[in-house]
């Protein structure tokens, strides 16, 4: 089938790159230049495992191609997916500009029935106005022709992408005409082969399904986190706590991991968009403005832990900081939790000596080049006239470190951990001042 994809961001991308592998004739299109420049030379503008080896290999095939030209795209595919990107607006609501875009660019150059399919997560009704814009364009055009618009919410994680794609727990297909649904069945069938993963509803209904779900999840982690805070002020260990819920299985173990706050392009502005909706429609939702809340509050959690450490003093200490990305396996670096933190060690006159395996290229790009920033090429390098370690992204590579070296590099064992990989008992046996998230601090 043919298939067009505005946007070639993390979405869009192994959305592409995913019905490419399965045989599709696919299109990418994109605003940026060298995002396109790039991928036609074969090189992914993101790091996501897998993706580069899908995209060349579909590239070569024939079956994936990139272009600046939205004509092109809009003749090109009678699935015309939207996965732009929807940032948050200062009020929290989801800023709607490059989705109502490419609803514009569409109804400019349809010439035939297209199936607009929208990706990109949108408050609710965004739909309707999708459709209303095409309408409007087509109109001035003087056109009246057929077209319809479905929400198909993209579920997949950043740093699984591939996989999640390629074997979702759920597709969710919202539209309100039966026709559109199977279509949509057919082109969605090598990804639902050993059980019916497809969940048909009203466009409504899975605009919410994806704020719903990660406000879920957003919730759980705001919520093991200020226990996490509880559990401190009460002797108890978080972990121990941890497992102990999660045994139970209407709990479960996942995604109840304390640590230094959620970051990403999703959580954050997701639950800020879904409150902002329930405002407008005259709701407070006050479970999720607390969710918000808490998490902002944990991502200062690590510097207060070290300013505590220092007695508020940290002017001229250097920390090595272990990770930078917002979590393991991505190299995304929006709203991530080492941002805030090295934010504020810079504002009270601290040093940062970072490593993190995917993520230099966006520090740079956000940071540039600073003084008070030196990023290094292994973890061991970040140690070098340190003060302390940071550990804020739970790479695997970070789980099992030479601690003798560690000791012996820094100039004091001291260890900030904000994700609860190290065992305190074991830390403060090698002499080190271990602290972490929700357990004691044992020297
Ligand atoms: P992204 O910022 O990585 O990519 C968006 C891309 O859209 C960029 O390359 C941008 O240049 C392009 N773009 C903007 N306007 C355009 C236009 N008019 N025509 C063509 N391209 C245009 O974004 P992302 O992380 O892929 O997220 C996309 C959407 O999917 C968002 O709504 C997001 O909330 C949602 N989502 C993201 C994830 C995730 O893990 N990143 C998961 C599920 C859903």
């Amino acid at each position: 089938m043919k298939v067009t994809i505005y946007g070639s961001g993390y979405v869009g991308l192994v959305t592409g790159a995913c019905l490419a592998q399965v045989g599709n004739d696919v299109l990418c299109v994109d605003i940026d230049p060298d995002k396109i420049e790039k991928l036609r030379r074969g090189e992914s503008p993101i790091y996501e495992p897998g993706l580069s080896e899908m995209l060349q290999s579909n590239q070569a095939a024939g079956r994936l191609n990139f272009t600046l030209e939205p004509e092109e795209g809009v003749q090109h595919g009678l699935f015309q997916f939207i996965a732009v990107g929807t940032p948050p607006d200062e009020d929290g609501s989801a800023d709607l500009q490059h989705v109502l875009a490419v609803a514009g660019t569409i109804g400019e150059h349809l010439d035939e029935y297209r199936i607009i399919v929208n990706k990109s997560t949108v408050p609710v009704g965004t739909a309707d106005r999708v459709r209303a814009r095409t309408r409007e364009i087509l109109d001035k055009r003087g056109l009246d022709l057929e077209f319809d618009v479905v929400s198909n919410p993209e579920f997949l994680k950043e740093g699984a992408a591939i996989d999640d794609f390629m074997r979702p727990d759920r597709i969710i297909i919202g539209t309100d005409n039966p026709r559109t649904t199977e279509l949509l069945r057919a082109l969605y069938t090598p990804f639902n082969r050993n059980r019916e993963r497809i969940i048909a509803m009203n466009i409504r209904s899975a605009e919410l399904t994806k704020y719903a779900a990660n406000s879920l999840l957003a919730t759980k982690i705001s919520f093991m986190n200020e226990l996490s805070n509880i559990a401190e002020r009460l002797g108890a260990d978080i972990e121990a706590v941890r497992n102990g819920i999660g045994s139970d299985p209407r709990i479960g173990y996942q995604f109840i991991y304390p640590g230094a706050g959620y970051g990403g392009s999703c959580f954050p502005k997701d639950v800020r968009a879904l409150e902002h909706t329930a405002k407008e429609n005259g709701y407070d939702a006050e479970l999720l403005h607390a969710v918000e809340a808490v998490n902002f509050r944990q991502k200062q959690k690590l510097f207060e832990k070290i300013s505590d450490h220092y007695n508020g003093d940290v002017k001229g200490k250097t920390f090595a900081l272990w990770g930078l990305s917002f979590k393991p396996n991505t190299d995304d670096m929006r709203d991530a939790s080492s941002r805030v933190l090295m934010e504020s060690l810079w504002e009270n006159g601290a040093s940062v000596q970072a490593f993190d395996p995917e993520a230099h290229h966006e520090t740079q790009r956000i940071y540039g080049e600073r003084d008070d920033l030196r990023l290094c090429d292994t973890p061991e390098q970040t140690l070098e006239d340190a003060d302390a370690l940071v550990v804020i992204t739970e790479w695997s590579q970070f789980r099992s470190p030479d601690f003798d070296l560690i000791r012996d590099k820094l100039r004091a064992p001291v260890i900030f951990d904000g994700r609860n990989l190290y065992e305190p008992e074991t830390l403060a046996a090698r002499g080190f001042s271990y602290h972490s998230i929700g357990r004691q601090t044992l020297t």
